[in-house]
């Protein structure tokens, strides 16, 4: 029976990119995120003729769909030092090239990081960053995810606000939607644990976002309270959030076709669990 819930988790892409399709089909998922190169060098090789047909080849073997790349850690797009600025956009755009050459849907990025400088320059920059990736999403149909953020340190994007703002200006010129992270928005003060607050969060990130900027979800349980600004992920049901918001997130007419990617603690056996967990849901 074909079911069209995407859900799947961030699979291994050791050994190959095309292992993290492999594994995604073993754990039950229909979707899957992976780094494709490692998240904390700034250059990676070139993909191999070869990597890229066993990619293809096992695309069409597990039919996964909507998948997602999760951009290098050490890019900050907001960066005020220019020298680690400029690596950081070499890097995306080899990551946004890489992408294509995948086939992807989306690449998924944390917005950036004001270090020293004031929030409201280093969201100018990353504006600015976003906005000269252009002509590279001019062509095929990846779009760039903005990821929230739990607000460590002087991450930006832990509020809806920063994110509209974000999305007024890189939002015209590239095609650009955001990745809604249940533990880092919880632990950015937005509750979920019970209908009630599920619905006044949907209804405040649809009021001041909109949720046709609602492209994707990042499905952790958080091990820090509300509003602590603590990211640390936790098993679906094992942390502060629990397991109703992940019921109304299933079921949720807003929410359930959103295509959403575990992060939680526990690799493979647990993902194949929470899977069907989410889908018995
Ligand atoms: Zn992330
Ligand atoms: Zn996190």
């Amino acid at each position: 029976m074909y079911d069209p819930l995407l859900i799947g988790a961030h699979t291994s892409a050791a050994g190959g990119v095309h292992n993290a399709l492999l594994e995604g089909r073993e754990i039950g998922a229909t979707t899957i995120q992976l780094f494709t190169a490692n998240q904390r060098q700034w250059h990676a090789k070139p993909l191999s003729d070869e990597a890229l047909v066993s990619w293809l080849k096992a695309l069409e073997l597990t039919g996964i769909q909507e998948i997602m790349s999760h951009a290098s850690y050490l890019i900050n797009l907001g960066c005020p030092d220019p020298g680690n600025l400029e690596k950081s956009l070499n890097t995306f755009k080899d990551e946004i090239k890489r992408c294509q050459t995948l086939k992807l849907r989306f690449l998924n990025v944390h917005p950036g990081a004001a270090l020293k400088d004031s929030p409201g320059d280093c969201i100018a920059r990353i504006n600015h960053s976003l906005m000269s990736m252009a002509p590279l999403l001019d062509k095929g149909n990846l779009m760039v995810l903005l990821e929230t953020t739990a607000g460590q340190g002087s991450s930006i994007g832990s509020s809806f606000e920063e994110l509209r703002e974000i999305l007024n200006k890189a939002g015209e010129l590239i095609p650009l939607g955001i990745c809604l992270d249940t533990c880092h928005i919880f632990a950015a003060g937005y509750d979920l644990r019970d209908k009630c607050s599920f619905d006044k969060t949907i209804e405040e990130f649809d009021r001041i976002i909109g949720l046709k900027y609602l492209k994707a979800f990042h499905l952790n349980d958080s091990k820090g309270d509300l509003n602590s600004h603590i990211d640390r992920h936790a098993s679906l049901g094992e942390g502060k959030v629990g397991l109703e918001c992940f019921k109304l997130l299933m079921n949720d007419p807003r929410t359930r076709h959103i295509p959403k990617y575990l992060e939680t603690p526990g690799g493979p056996l647990l993902w194949k669990k929470e899977i069907s967990l989410l889908r018995s849901f």
